[in-house]
């Protein structure tokens, strides 16, 4: 039997292009649901969900990645959606983590490039959407043609449920076309009080007309709607209702609300649609991983009486502790307890539960299956780890795995900004698990690596402005990868004196190309019974490290097989030490005559450009030694999907950006190492 509570919570995001208006709507959502007793202005600095300067300064991050409300009988977790895409993480683990979302749309700039991407993100993951077309008071403002855009640009089944009193200037209100009644919020109680009135005869024509298209959206949805339809019988507000969850929490369909944050007008309407047709935990598929143990499929039903899963999503730090945000699936948690992190394989301990509210926190001894909390205590937990309990593990899917594919040289001005540096990147190395640091051995140099230049470039940014280091960067540099190109063999007999003692290995291995992007595998040919078991660990991890460094630059390499095929024979000056020797040399004999080639990171581009363009986007893809894999319609324009070497796309935004005048947009993600 699923658990009442369950029904009543709502883990929601907001996507929105920047300046859409999502702090403002967020900060009346936060009044309304009595988180504050203050609306808190944007243009005036003193929005709740916004950095406070002095906290920049200091270099502490107390954005939450949740904040809770509650509305009625609901309980919303509103988790914080970033606007920009890039090849971060933010967005997708967001996406991850939430049941639904609210698309915020500017009613004069409509659907921009910015939302789209994000908005197409969210497709992908089967996130469930609203829309609040927002500043309906702006000069320009037009709901029906934003409409039009969430078709056309969006490919979105927009179910209008809302029409505007008034556009632009002239905006007064909101229509509900399903209760027949215009809504004026009253400005002197900041739109809390809410007056409703009955329409006028051209206003009901209007609402009739929205409504009729409504219900004829829904019968091609929705069987019992449908029946209705033809029968031509009365549909009831309930059933209406129904049948526009349903086609939400199927992605069929996207309840369109309107209103102007600023002017508190529309958010409440918008508080019951976010809980009318919005998804609770339980409307989401089971939750799926696999046992860490067996590596079979493992399924936890959605509840609290389950066993305890959960996924770390995000990892910030308040006054210098660590916070980790989790989204418990099932099963619950008290404070104090030890939980099994699946991932690292080791036990951690839940020091205490939080729930986030902007900066202030609430303290809970215990938190379960739906909830979205921040837990202290979890040491060295990262983004993406699972938390389970030990005798019932289980490993979730990790929220992608990615390969860092740029890196940047920095050097601090002095030793104090060295110290300063490595603090802070210690930190955002913590919270960001598609940034890696390395030290160059040579140089000295401390070497970042991340997901593409706008992810560095927002990471310097950070280091800069958050952190206060002084330091100098070099130019991107493409990270490769190694790999052989045809089957060879090698032995090293090592016959040496180390320390005081003489020592005796001998190793012969043969190694083998299995395909550019597959993990690397060693076996032992050899029969190893009777050596000792530490040995053979060691020659083991001498190979493996071996692999990390390849012959041509160094960099790691990929899609070998070593396979070792004899040990000789154990004499007197045998050793571990002599062994791992042995094997270090035959491994690189062997690959040196093995053909080795680099292998380059290689983007999967989607592109999205109007009509007219294509031809330049396709010979764009061509001098930038791409392949066009496949290109289809959708809405006005077309979407173009090729692969390109990262080493020739850096500016590619640019370029890009001339070749259509601006009108052509992408995403680009990594797709494998490999040769184009
Ligand atoms: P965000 O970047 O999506 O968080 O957008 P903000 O909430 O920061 O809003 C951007 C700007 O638009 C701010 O100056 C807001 O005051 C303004 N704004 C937000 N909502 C409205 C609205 O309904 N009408 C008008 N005219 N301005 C708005
Ligand atoms: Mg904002």
């Amino acid at each position: 039997m699923a658990e009442k509570y369950l029904e009543k919570i709502r883990n929601i995001g907001m996507i929105a292009h920047i300046d859409a208006g999502k702090t403002t709507v967020t900060e009346r959502i936060l009044y309304y649901t009595k988180k504050i007793h203050k609306i808190g202005e944007v243009h005036e600095g003193t929005a709740t969900m916004d950095y406070l300067p002095e906290e920049q300064e200091r270099g502490i991050t107390i954005t939450s990645a949740a904040t809770v409300c509650r509305w009625k009988d609901k309980t919303i977790n509103i988790i914080d959606t970033p606007g920009h895409v890039d090849f971060t993480i933010e967005v997708e683990r967001s996406l991850r983590v939430l049941d639904g979302a609210v698309g915020i749309f500017c009613g004069v700039g409509g659907v921009e490039p910015q939302s789209e991407t994000v908005w197409r993100q969210s497709d992908h993951y089967k996130v469930p959407k609203i829309a609040f077309v927002n500043k309906m008071d702006r000069i320009g403002a037009d709901f029906f043609k934003v409409v039009e855009e969430l078709k056309e640009k969006l490919n979105a089944n927009p179910l209008v449920l809302q029409i505007p009193e008034g556009q632009g200037e002239e905006f007064k209100g909101v229509i509900d076309i399903l209760r027949d009644k215009l809504l004026i919020f009253d400005p002197d109680t900041k739109g809390e009080v809410i007056q409703e009135f009955e329409l006028n005869e051209a206003q009901k024509k209007e609402a009739r007309k929205w409504r009729e298209k409504l219900i004829e959206q829904l019968a091609d949805l929705n069987e019992k709607i449908l029946e209705k339809f033809l029968a031509e019988e009365e549909i009831s507000i309930k059933e209406i209702k129904e049948a526009i969850r349903e086609a939400t929490i199927s992605l069929k369909g996207v309840p369109v609300f309107l209103g102007a944050a600023l002017k508190n007008i529309g958010i409440q309407p918008l508080l019951d649609g976010i809980c009318d047709y919005l998804p609770s935990p339980l409307d989401v598929a089971q939750i799926q991983g696999i046992d860490p143990r067996t590596k079979e499929k493992k399924v936890f039903p959605i509840s609290s009486k389950a066993p305890f899963s959960a996924l770390v999503f995000k990892t910030t730090f308040e006054t210098g502790r660590l916070l980790s945000w989790i989204r418990i699936y099932s099963g619950k948690i008290k404070a104090g307890e030890s939980v099994y992190n699946s991932t690292q394989d080791k036990m951690q301990r839940v020091a205490r539960i939080f729930t986030l509210h902007a900066d202030k926190k609430e303290r809970l001894d215990e938190a379960k299956s739906g909830q979205i909390v921040a837990v202290a205590g979890l040491k060295d937990a990262r983004t993406g780890d699972t938390l389970c309990s030990k005798e019932d593990p289980i490993l979730l899917e990790r929220i992608s795995a990615y390969r860092p594919v740029i890196s940047m040289a920095i050097e601090p001005r002095n030793s104090q900004e060295e110290n300063k540096l490595l603090d802070a990147l210690s930190k955002m190395l913590q919270e960001d698990p598609t940034l890696a640091m390395e030290r160059d051995e040579d140089t000295e140099q401390i070497i970042l690596s991340g997901m593409g230049e706008l992810h560095l470039e927002v990471v310097l940014e950070r280091l800069r402005r958050y952190f206060n280091v002084d330091f100098r960067a070099g130019k991107p540099q493409v990270v490769y990868r190694e790999t052989i190109t045809k089957k060879a063999s090698a032995y090293d007999e090592f016959n040496k004196e180390l320390g005081d003692n003489l020592h005796y290995g001998f190793v012969s291995l043969e190694v083998e190309p299995i395909g550019e992007d597959k993990d690397n595998v060693i076996t032992f040919v050899v029969n190893t019974e009777g050596w000792p078991p530490q040995w053979i660990d060691s020659i083991y991890q001498s190979i493996k490290d071996g692999l990390q460094s390849g012959v041509l630059k160094g960099y790691p390499m990929q899609g070998v097989k070593v396979a070792v095929q004899s040990l000789g024979e154990i004499k007197e000056n045998s050793s571990e030490i002599g062994y791992h020797m042995a094997a270090s040399s035959a491994l690189k004999k062997a690959l040196e005559k093995a053909g080795p080639i680099l292998l380059e990171p290689i983007m999967n581009l989607e592109i999205t450009v109007p009509e007219e363009f294509v031809g330049e986007v396709v010979s764009l893809i061509g001098m930038k030694g791409g392949k066009i894999e496949n290109m289809f319609d959708r809405g006005g324009g077309k979407i173009i999907k090729a692969f390109a070497p990262l080493s020739k796309l850096f500016g590619f935004s640019t370029d890009l950006r001339s070749a259509t005048q601006g009108r052509g947009n992408f995403i680009m993600k990594f797709e494998r190492f490999g040769t184009c």
